[in-house]
């Protein structure tokens, strides 16, 4: 059998006497994904990335522990009131994070990459408050799915429940996948400003979408799913690798 790094399959006879290089924290949400995929999509997606990540840096000698999985995330307007759509306050996130980052300090854990699946998630402000108090943690945000090799694999994308997550789910969850998906039409702000990002508001889930999905999640295949969550796993199982291994993350000045 295959060695799992899933803290939630372990027990204490497994950890008593390990030394963990690195704390791997998947972080999905829980929110409709068009009418087709399950609303725990992206934390079935950051769990499975990060314990196949976990599996292969392993192969080449760090030893990571995937913690649980963190089911919320932050949702904009118009997902907020759809039914089942679970909200976390950015606050909520930091404080969140912030006793976590307090318990693996306290084990000697000095590393810990947040494995995120969902956009409202934002980790860069809250690294940058909680740096302050754990200056000796490093903590490293990942966004999966903004990976650029994925341009490369998959056509149109798509942002929520499009043809990138529904291929994923595809090939990591495929008996919760339903073949009657909706289009994932989905139209951008009146305004070229906030189109182009360097203005930026949230979208209101309601006024741009008709399905809850952005992107069209037709015509594609798990085969293509499964090529992305190898080439992504293989690039995160290098990041936890080169982070653990590397004396010094930056190059000499
Ligand atoms: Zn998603």
């Amino acid at each position: 059998m295959r060695k799992s790094y899933r803290l939630v399959q372990k027990n204490f006879r497994d950890l008593k006497s390990e030394v963990v290089d690195i704390a791997i924290l998947p972080w999905g949400a829980t929110e409709p994904h068009g009418y087709h995929l399950p609303y725990g999509t992206d934390s079935y997606q950051s769990e499975e990335v990060a314990a196949l990540s976990a599996e292969l840096a392993a192969e080449k000698g760090v030893n990571p522990l995937v913690l649980p999985v963190l089911p919320f995330g932050v949702q904009n307007e118009g997902q907020r009131e759809l039914t089942g759509c679970i909200n976390l306050r950015p606050t909520t996130l930091l404080t969140i994070l912030d006793d976590i980052a307090a318990s693996l300090i306290r084990q000697g854990i000095q590393r810990l990459i947040i494995l995120n699946s969902h956009g409202g998630n934002d980790f860069r402000f809250a690294i940058r408050e909680l740096q302050l108090k754990h200056p000796n943690l490093l903590m490293v945000a990942v966004d999966w799915w903004r990976h650029p090799i994925i341009r490369t694999l998959v056509d149109n994308p798509g942002d929520h429940a499009g043809a990138l997550e529904t291929c994923v789910m595809m090939h990591l969850k495929p008996e919760l996948v339903s073949p009657e998906t909706g289009t994932g039409r989905s139209v951008g702000f009146s305004i070229k400003a906030l189109n182009e990002g360097w203005a930026w508001t949230p979208r209101n889930w309601a006024a741009v979408s008709e399905d809850t999905g952005i992107g069209d999640p037709r015509g594609t295949t798990p085969e293509t799913g499964k090529i992305v969550v190898d080439r992504v796993v293989a690039e995160i199982a290098e990041l936890i690798v080169k982070l653990v291994k590397e004396e010094n993350i930056y190059q000499k000045l």
